[in-house]
């Protein structure tokens, strides 16, 4: 049951520890008629899939010299990037600065001061183009490094060369019919979905979107300056409760996906019951997400409903449910005792 020979390696930073999350049977999740894993990327050392590219914008910086000894990075971030580049940076020396809406949860701002980086606060009205253009401001203002995740080549790449690989040496004694994700700087589906079309071309590649910020379902195009940036919001864009998922533009690191048509399927899903999911996979397999997790694992669900006898899906769980505590993911979950927990205290007392 439990192997205990350890990794076989020791490792010299936190860093090279990032990647090679397990893929995970469920066993009591979706119809009887399929069989589902997930990609459990909690298991990266700051528990989400943003690790990896935080650690491969930093490391591709460094190797082209746009980024020197010592330079401040800047980036705009919803959170679990801002996360993973606080660990990187902490581990190699950079000062970081973040720039984030004021709406994300709070224990993301606590985690990445707490990692030594600087936050700074964006009104909320400005969405996800204000924070995108106060980290550009401040990064051509004062010469800092900008990540700048959603135009940046080092994203998908790192997806191609790592999670891509994974699950191709995973899955190479299986059958791998479905491949399910979401998108928020596209980076994953893209980077894994050049992989999977010349290794695994039979594998469907399903994109969740949230149902009220159906930005690709659309079909409506992005605006964009020449640096690939956006020129504004996307008119499909409503605020939705899916945190990292579908800002109100759609990336430049997004638009391959779209260009050479990776995606198979393009899925609504309604966070809200996405919520419903992850609460469900907690309790029912052990397993902790977030938000768009459930939503990708629900979306998930619903394919493998329709799907043919046998089929095997893949779903991506791109971080913990930890990382929610202060948001309505976890606001049913009360902190006091219910009567039937009062009752089993109240039984110990009695004589
Ligand atoms: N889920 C969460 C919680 C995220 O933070 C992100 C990244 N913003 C994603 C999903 C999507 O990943 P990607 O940027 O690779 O599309």
């Amino acid at each position: 049951m439990y192997s205990t020979e350890g990794r076989g390696r020791l490792y010299p930073d936190i860093v090279a520890t990032v990647g090679d999350t397990p893929c995970v049977r469920l066993n009591r999740t979706g119809p009887d008629h399929v069989t589902m894993y997930v990609k459990v990327e909690s298991f990266n050392p700051l528990s989400s899939v943003k690790d990896r590219l935080a650690l491969n914008i930093i490391e591709a910086a460094e190797r082209d010299g746009q980024l020197r000894p010592g330079q401040t990075v800047v980036e705009a971030t919803s959170g679990n990037t801002g996360i993973g580049l606080a660990m990187v940076c902490a581990a190699k020396g950079y000062p970081l600065v973040i720039t984030m809406a004021e709406s994300f949860s709070i224990e993301r701002r606590r985690l990445m001061r707490f990692l030594g980086a600087k936050v700074v606060l964006t009104p909320k009205e400005e969405r996800g183009i204000g924070m995108y253009n106060t980290a550009k401001k401040l990064a051509a203002d004062n010469g800092w490094f900008f990540a700048s995740q959603f135009e940046n080549g080092a994203n998908a790449d790192i997806h191609e060369s790592t999670t891509a690989r994974e699950i191709l040496a995973d899955f190479r004694d299986s059958a791998l019919d479905y491949w399910v994700t979401g998108y928020g700087t596209g980076g994953t589906v893209t980077g894994v979905a050049r992989a999977l079309r010349s290794e695994r071309p039979d594998c469907k590649i399903v994109l969740s979107e949230p149902h009220n910020a159906q930005l690709i379902g659309s079909g409506v195009p992005q605006e964009r300056l020449a640096d690939g940036s956006p020129t504004g919001s996307h008119p499909a864009w409503e605020p939705h409760v899916i945190q990292g998922w579908t800002p109100d533009f759609i990336p430049k690191v997004l638009q391959e996906g779209i260009d050479q048509s990776f995606f198979d399927e393009v899925r609504p899903v309604d966070g809200v019951k996405g919520m419903g999911m992850a609460q469900y996979l907690a309790a029912n397999e052990g397993i902790l997400t977030g938000v768009s997790g459930g939503s990708t694992l629900l979306t998930a669900v619903e394919v493998a409903n329709e799907a043919p006898e046998g089929s095997v899906f893949l779903v991506m769980l791109p971080d913990t449910g930890e990382r929610y505590l202060s948001t309505p993911l976890f606001e049913s979950i009360p902190a006091e005792m219910s009567e039937e927990e009062a009752a089993l205290f109240t039984s110990t007392r009695e004589t």
